[in-house]
């Protein structure tokens, strides 16, 4: 024999072990829905791991059964990530925010035996319990009762030791939220978990390191909250989690206690900047801060570069573990002006070591990364999806494990990407394709528009023209001229929306992105005032 190297199971309990013994001091902060809070550290989270590790198998919960929860952030939420997994259970993370009838759905679906809830999901819980068939013990997070959390783990010393086993065992179950149809769940495991954290603690994804002090306001039941309870142990961050999305509260927090990293979906930020306007308060110390789930508008990117905060704009989805792409500052950032760093940060970055990325186009062939060519984008790794779990129709990738994301990108000859669209939103006119996400985006730049959302609707002649719908800023008076004229400095003539409405408000998925499906529901049989001849000039100048 040559010699070699030792077989070690990549498994998730080893993160926790680690930061107990390597980051046992580094603490976790909890502010509750009742505004008290909480402080513990990495031993302790170990610790109640264990604890609820012993309670779960006195429970009868055997190895691969499903462990859910209904949960905002906090360290409660954390142990039971890993003393689930550290049993030998999965973890599933249900969201919250979604209907009823998928709420019902999921739970029944995964096969939950034990659901572990905060009180604000208690009519949540009473109203859906008779529905929920394989649920057999109710434990609340936030509550004295004997039901309780604390109940729960109160009789057990924590003396265990994790369970051992392969690297490919699934550690974590996650629903996609389902526009269309019913969610998937996304079935984690132990190495695909762990070496995601390992390609994002680096400085070009998140920058994790002892130094880190992190709020993540991506919520928990959203894609894993984007690995950072994972990567958080191994790198020995401090995490700072608020049970509310409270921006008076986060700002408080991330002050009081000097946050540096953050992340979170867009809207976030939007009200963020509405507190920030209103009380003239700002966070101080943030480094680093993360966007994804959906474009991050530029004005957003530029407020932020403007304060000294780097935006790391990451691209992924649930299917991804969810990192795909990210930004980071390239190696001739300090020769860009603002204006051209802004531009790029507004793309969505690289792929880190790990994942691979190309886009198609519907033959399936290749496209050049040239920055113009786009296509169906497609991606394949460690961290990607190979099938939907219990999918009877088999793996979701083709043979060459290559999986459809259903968005419409380019590649940059940088390796940078940029989506343009989801494949179903592109408004397809006369033949060419006009980026609604774009469109949008291009909108929302001008002053007094809160929100804009935009959707093809039947056109005689170039098959689909685009609407756009806007929602005003609270206290604008913003008109249809007004928004034209912005939108000719920004988008190709013939991307012009043939029309523009003002609505209160838009639709949104339980994930915070807009519901494209209900609004196309919603202007399906729209007649668009322009008729055919008034779009032809507009529609023309695309072909020519
Ligand atoms: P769901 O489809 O269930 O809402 P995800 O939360 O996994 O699921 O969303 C994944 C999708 O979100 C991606 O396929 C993409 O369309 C969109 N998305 C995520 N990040 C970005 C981004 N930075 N820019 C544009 N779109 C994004």
């Amino acid at each position: 024999m040559l010699g070699g190297m030792q077989d070690f199971e990549l498994r998730v309990p080893r993160l926790i072990e680690h930061a107990e013994r390597e980051h046992g001091q580094r603490e976790i902060v909890t502010w509750w829905a009742d505004g008290t809070t909480t402080r513990t550290n990495w031993a302790g989270i170990g610790r109640d791991a264990r604890r609820l590790a012993q309670a779960l198998e006195s429970l009868g919960i055997r190895r691969g059964e499903r462990v859910a929860t209904l949960a905002m952030n906090h360290s409660r939420h954390l142990v039971a990530w890993y003393g689930t997994i550290g049993m030998g259970g999965v973890i599933h993370t249900i969201n919250p925010r979604l209907f009823d009838e998928q709420l019902v759905y999921i739970a029944n679906h995964a096969e939950d035996k034990v659901l572990l809830y905060d009180k604000a999901f208690q009519p949540i819980v009473d109203r859906l319990r008779p529905q929920w068939t394989s649920i057999a013990h109710y434990v609340c997070f936030d509550s004295d009762g004997p039901d309780s959390f604390e109940a729960l783990i109160a009789p057990f010393e924590g003396d265990y030791r994790w369970v051992e086993g392969s690297e490919r065992e699934p550690c974590m179950l996650c629903y996609t939220s389902g526009t269309t149809g019913n969610p998937k769940g996304v079935l984690y495991e132990h190495r695909s978990s762990v070496i995601h954290a390992m390609a994002e603690i680096a400085p070009a994804c998140f920058d994790l390191s002892a130094q880190a002090v992190a709020l993540p306001i991506v919520p928990m039941f959203h894609a894993a909250a984007w690995g950072l309870p994972f990567a958080g142990a191994m790198a020995g961050v401090k995490f700072v989690y608020s049970a509310v999305n409270d921006p008076a509260v986060l700002c408080s927090l991330m002050n009081e206690e000097k946050v540096t990293h953050s992340a979170g979906v867009p809207t976030v930020w939007l009200s963020m900047f509405q507190y920030m306007d209103a009380t003239g308060r700002k966070p101080e110390h943030l480094r680093l801060v993360t966007i994804g789930g959906s474009a991050a508008p530029r004005a957003m990117i530029e407020r932020l570069m403007r304060m000294g905060i780097r935006v790391g704009h990451a691209w992924g989805m649930t299917e991804t573990s969810p990192i795909g792409t990210i930004g980071s500052p390239p190696a001739d950032w300090a020769e860009m002006d603002f204006g051209g760093q802004v531009d790029l940060v507004c793309k969505q970055g690289r792929v880190p070591f790990g994942v691979e990325l190309r886009v198609v186009d519907d033959e399936g062939r290749e496209q050049p990364r040239d920055g113009k060519s786009s296509g169906r984008l497609q991606i394949r790794g460690p961290w990607i999806i190979k099938r939907y779990f219990q999918d009877e129709q088999g793996d979701c990738v083709d043979e060459e494990n290559w999986f459809d994301t259903g968005d419409v990108a380019v590649i940059h000859p940088c390796g940078t990407m940029q989506i343009t669209d989801r494949s179903k939103d592109v408004i397809k006119s006369g033949g060419e394709w006009i980026s609604s996400v774009e469109l949008e985006n291009a909108a929302m730049g001008c002053a007094g528009v809160a929100e804009a959302a935009a959707i093809g609707v039947q056109h005689p002649k170039w098959a689909e023209r685009p609407l756009l719908l806007v929602v005003r800023k609270e206290g604008s008076d913003v008109d249809e001229a007004a928004i034209r004229d912005h939108l000719k400095d920004h988008v190709a003539r013939w991307w012009l929306p043939d029309e523009i409405l003002f609505v209160d408000s838009l639709p949104h998925t339980a994930t915070g992105k807009l519901l494209k499906t209900a609004l196309r529901e919603r202007y399906k049989d729209y007649r668009l005032e322009t008729g055919d001849d008034a779009a032809q000039p507009i529609a023309e100048a695309a072909q020519g």
